[in-house]
């Protein structure tokens, strides 16, 4: 049977998160207002003779997120005005840049399988966003909060021939508009949505198949079966011997299939030409040594240090490096204890799932107990002073009640003392008040080793420390 090898690129489509819009002082609602209209100008209303401003934040923005996506900038730059009519877009025209972007050509680098790869992008640029449609009966309402919001667009050259390089790239792409404080790219908000372009062609044929695109897919889960779907819908038809058409498709994702939408235009219908109400931008060399020093150390070169450095797995180097602040949280953690698996392990399965459950404190900005105290309680459990089931009451109290470590653990009693000394004597104690058990013991009985430690821990009213108890009575039992 023929093996078919799709050949996958996207479109991939991010709100950015400036205070205000593109080209007009209106605050950008980078999660869309309650009410319809309330973030409104007559710039972005487009009443006539109004003409846009561009915004300063906007473009150290774009500066930063092309930067860390290892573009190359341009110190002059120019606008340009793509034509098209459609409802959502009241003047028929975006403005984008095309011939002389500020930023372009770039790569994500992350890793698949294993191994680190490099994917293209073709282009990548700032559109003003459109306004939001809703039909409702006989009429359709507009909504102008996000007209002329910038919104990112990124376009990668064919790369892709798996679903795992899609996701990979994806994911990674997300974590570094996180860690670059460019977007939340949060896909369930609106915030991130792809276009996925794809084809498919037998193995030996030296040309792609056509493809067709898949608009607005917004989950991670949806991208992932529009590509299944896609493929398989296509194998047939190429294997029924029928044409593949060019094509736009529309998923539906409660159903699990696509439609098609329209035959897709080309690019040149959009007749693009320099924008005449914007002068080009010219970048002085301080303001894009300003923008460099705040980029982040990018999510992948951290993965790559947690998984060499502190051989964390490549689950909790993934976990860790989704968002910037628990990595930043996480190296924080590991200066103060120079403990990187507990920090981690204490951050992944306690910290984060006390998050999970509680209403308030979603964010580890919210958390209002010190970190140090948090590493008090690692360094406790290193020193054994305190056991490490003990140690997850002592965080919930922490972040419940935030008091501090030594408090919590001095109140509740769950300090566990390691004299050694006053130790042995215990030991000694319960070895002469349980002859018999430890005649027993040596001549036959190795299964009542735990009968002697519960001993020595009732002695020393459950405050001592097990382990230590244990390493004692192997000592002296032999
Ligand atoms: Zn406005």
């Amino acid at each position: 049977m023929t093996k078919y090898i799709p050949t996958i690129w996207l479109e991939v489509h991010m709100r950015i998160k400036s205070k205000t819009k593109m080209f007009c002082s209106c605050k950008n609602a980078v999660e869309l207002a309650s009410e319809p209209n309330m973030n409104v100008c007559p710039v972005c209303m487009w009443f006539p003779g109004m003409l846009p401003a561009l915004n300063k934040e906007v473009v150290r923005l774009w500066l930063i997120w092309g930067m860390a996506m290892n573009c190359e900038v341009n110190k002059i730059s120019r606008f340009d005005r793509k034509t098209y009519f459609y409802p959502d877009n009241p003047n028929a025209y975006q403005i984008t840049q095309l011939y002389e972007p500020i930023v372009w050509i770039g790569s994500v680098k992350t890793i698949v399988d294993w191994e680190i790869r490099e994917f293209w992008i073709h282009h990548m640029h700032l559109e003003n966003d459109a306004w939001k449609l809703t039909h409702a009966w006989n009429t359709t309402l507009c909504d102008y909060n996000r007209a002329w919001s910038p919104l990112m667009e990124i376009v990668t050259d064919p790369v892709f021939h798996t679903k795992e390089e899609v996701m990979e790239f994806l994911k990674e792409l997300q974590k570094i508009m996180r860690a670059a404080w460019v977007s939340d790219a949060d896909m369930e908000k609106g915030q991130m949505r792809a276009d996925v372009n794809i084809s498919i062609a037998p193995e030996w044929a030296k040309e792609w198949g056509t493809r067709t695109e898949t608009k607005n897919v917004n989950s991670f889960s949806a991208i992932w079966r529009v590509i299944d779907h896609e493929v398989k819908r296509q194998k047939k038809i190429i294997e029924k011997g029928w044409v593949i058409d060019q094509e736009t498709r529309w998923w539906n994702d409660d159903t699990g299939t696509s439609v098609t939408q329209r035959s897709k235009e080309d690019a040149m219908d959009y007749r693009y030409f320099p924008e005449p109400d914007l002068l080009p931008v010219e970048l002085d060399n301080e303001f894009i040594e300003e923008a460099r020093k705040q980029i982040p150390e990018l999510p992948i070169e951290k993965r790559i240090r947690y998984l060499n450095d502190f051989k964390l797995s490549d689950d909790d180097a993934r976990l860790l490096t989704t968002q910037r602040d628990l990595s930043e949280y996480f190296d924080e953690l590991v200066k103060l204890t120079n403990d990187a698996k507990k920090s981690c392990s204490y951050i992944t399965t306690v910290l984060l799932a006390l998050m999970k459950e509680d209403e308030e404190i979603k964010h580890l900005s919210d958390l209002k107990f010190d970190i140090k105290e948090l590493a008090k309680v690692i360094e406790l459990v290193n020193k054994d002073e305190l056991s490490s089931t003990n140690s997850k009451q002592v965080i919930e109290e922490l972040f419940n009640n935030w008091w501090e470590t030594d408090i919590i653990v001095d109140e509740n009693n769950l300090r566990q003392k390691n004299d050694l000394w006053a130790l042995e004597s215990i030991v000694d104690e319960v070895i002469a008040n349980n002859v018999k058990q430890v005649e027993d013991y040596k001549a036959w009985n190795q299964n009542i080793f735990g009968y002697f430690v519960g001993q020595c821990m009732k002695a020393s009213k459950w405050q001592w420390n097990p382990k230590i108890f244990n390493e004692i009575l192997r000592k002296k039992l032999g």
